[in-house]
């Protein structure tokens, strides 16, 4: 709640609307202790007195009553009949909309078809022919304006349900043996009150202004009784001789028509999840850096080299340390495996070597990432966007969210190479059509029309793959590209890698959580927790001698095929909270030969340039 409200009034228009809004309902809620003058006593003597007369601060109107007395009766009114009429179409549209849409079928087509032949009405007609039936009077307005809103809430929740009902919580609760109602009450209400709720924030202002349009015409409130529409209407004769009487009432229905919509467009920025998690600006095309200490040396180490490297996530007043002096550097055709848990930062320190990480929240806060010996960090951002899949390119853990599910792979791939490449479409086809071939995909020139729902999970991932491929980078960095897949296809995966390494010369990061597949595949290994490297060295040496306690835990993680004899170990505890990482080793808390030195102060490297590892009691002593 209170982050809602943060975000809420981080929209400067929408505070804004706020403040008028809640002044004018205030006023309205507070009118009847005030010492107003009554608002239907006529006084003929008075009639059209200027405003800021004794007496009648906003004048009076052509029966001479008091206009500051009558808005304020009438501000009350209008407000009362408009957010009623919203409740009312919202309560009523919404339960329509979701039984719809959960229901499906005929059900849903017998009740939208209705609901369609009310929209059918262009609806300011319809209210009139609802009124004409019902009877002039502010009550049967109010019904008016109701009936003609539910269709609109109807229509939006039935869309949203829709969305919801077939997906997996729905069925699980329909195999708890949850009955319809309680299903409807209980899994789908909640999900689609945050669009109930903006559908309307953003109409009960409408809904305002469609009373007092019907008021304006006389349909709505009864003389004398006051509301803005009725006092509009009447004044409407006297327009050009004494505009103020219809002054008063037009600049209160602008207020308070502009303020809820201000509100309402803030509210609804405010409840979307996309924007709550970082702020309510767009993340930037390229992260933000903000170095605070001195940019490192170039120290001519491989061809892609990551140097002290600092990421943080500023969320409010908390600080994220997802990424911690992580010093990494990949040669060419070399694979680098880099392995951890779970929320260790591996993804975000692989993000951050081409400024992929979303800022907000995200922050470069230190470290230099060099390729061919320019820093990436500080290049401007179209030298970055050529290099980002001509130089460097990804592969990502799910092939599905990568690829656009409405264009055919061929296309997506003839995107990528257009993007850094001016070539005529023919050439890219073709070059497409290869692409795939090299990533082992059986009958290319068909596949290359295939939409990415066609295709298998395997096949998708290598079509990502052969995007990656596509300008021919010298790095890859793929981020966990097989665990969605299967053992077999993994493999596969793996072997197609390992063979373009050699074929092509590409160098590969391999982020990955397990120790089986970095065996396969990589020269060097590097393994990070909370945030830092802990140990890095050739794999063959980190898989027969691990020096850190934590790598030695988590390869004992790894079953062996045919063992059999060791006990599978899991490591007792949860990784760190990395707004939150307690002093010198962040795995002391979960190791068994942490001692007091291990919680005080800085751990540095001890070992080679080739082995190195940040532990003071290390399983191997490196020379
Ligand atoms: P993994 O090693 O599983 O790839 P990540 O690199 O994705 O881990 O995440 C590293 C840490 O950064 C995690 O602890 C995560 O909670 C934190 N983190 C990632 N994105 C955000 C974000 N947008 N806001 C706050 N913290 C984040
Ligand atoms: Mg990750």
């Amino acid at each position: 709640m209170t982050t809602f409200l943060k975000l809420l009034f981080r929209n400067r228009l929408a505070a804004l609307g706020a403040v008028v809004l809640g002044a004018i309902v205030l006023l309205a809620l507070v009118t009847p202790l005030l010492p107003l003058a009554d608002p239907d006593v006529t006084a003929t003597g008075d009639r059209f007195m200027r405003p800021f007369t004794e007496g009648h601060l906003l004048g009076t109107d052509h029966l001479g009553r008091d206009l500051l007395s009558r808005l304020l009766w009438g501000t009350r009114l209008s407000l009362a009949v408009g957010i009623a009429a919203a409740l009312v179409a919202g309560t009523i549209g919404s339960a329509i909309g979701i039984v719809a849409g959960y229901f499906g079928g005929r059900i849903d087509n017998v009740i939208m078809r209705g609901v369609d032949m009310l929209m059918a009405f262009p609806y300011i007609l319809l209210a009139l022919a609802i009124v004409a039936a019902l009877g002039p009077g502010l009550l049967n307005a109010l019904i008016a304006v109701a009936a003609v809103n539910i269709p609109f809430f109807a229509r939006n929740i039935r869309g949203v349900t829709v969305g919801l009902a077939g997906r997996e919580f729905i069925d699980a609760a329909r195999l708890a043996g949850m009955g319809h109602g309680r299903i409807i009450l209980t899994e789908l209400l909640p999900n689609v009150a945050s669009t109930i709720v903006i559908a309307m924030s953003t109409t009960v202002g409408w809904m305002i202004l469609e009373t007092a349009g019907l008021s304006f015409l006389g349909l709505g409130s009864q003389p004398p009784v006051a509301d803005l529409g009725s006092m509009l209407g009447e004044a409407r004769a006297a327009l050009i001789t004494n505009p103020h009487t219809s002054v008063v009432p037009g600049v209160m229905i602008f207020l308070i028509v502009m303020s809820i919509n201000l509100l309402g467009d803030g509210v609804r920025d405010a409840l979307d999840p996309r924007l709550r998690s970082g702020a309510l600006t767009r993340p930037r095309a390229v992260t933000l850096v903000d170095r605070k200490g001195q940019v490192p040396e170039a120290d001519q180490k491989g061809l892609l080299n990551i140097q002290s490297l600092e990421t943080q996530f500023h969320v409010g007043p908390r600080i994220f340390r997802a990424v911690n002096e992580v010093s990494l550097h990949l040669n060419p055709g070399e694979a680098l495996g880099i392995i951890g848990e779970s929320g260790s930062g591996k993804s975000v320190t692989a993000l951050s070597v081409m400024g992929l990480v979303a800022s907000p929240p995200g922050v470069i806060t230190g470290g230099a990432v060099r390729y061919a010996g320019e820093d990436l960090l500080s290049a401007d951002y179209r030298s970055l966007r050529q290099k980002r899949g001509n130089n460097v390119a990804y592969i990502f853990q799910d092939p599905l969210s990568t690829l656009h599910p409405l264009y055919r792979v061929g296309d997506q791939l003839t995107e990528a190479i257009q993007a850094h490449h001016a070539v005529p479409d023919a050439t890219a086809r073709a070059r497409a059509v290869e692409l795939l071939k090299d990533v082992r995909i059986p009958n290319a020139e068909a596949r290359v029309r295939d939409y990415p729902h066609q295709l298998s999970g395997g096949m998708r991932q290598r079509v990502g793959i052969a995007m990656a491929l596509a300008n021919d980078p010298d790095v890859i960095i793929a981020d966990e590209p097989t665990t969605a897949l299967d053992v077999t296809v993994q493999a596969q995966i793996l072997a197609l890698l390992d063979d373009l390494r050699r074929d092509r010369g590409l160098a590969i990061i391999f982020i990955t959580h397990d120790f089986g597949v970095v065996g396969q595949l990589c020269d060097r290994v590097a393994v990070m927790y909370g945030g830092r490297i802990v140990e890095e060295g050739p794999t063959a040496t980190i898989l027969s001698h691990p020096a850190h306690p934590y790598t030695k835990k988590l390869m004992a993680c790894v079953p062996e095929l045919g063992g059999g004899k060791r006990e599978l170990a899991a490591i007792p505890g949860l990784p760190p909270v990395v707004s939150d990482l307690p002093p010198g080793c962040a795995f002391a808390p979960r190791c068994d030969k942490a001692t007091e030195a291990c919680r005080v102060g800085e751990i540095g490297f001890t070992g080679s340039d080739t082995h190195r590892v940040r532990c003071i009691h290390p399983e191997e002593v490196l020379a």
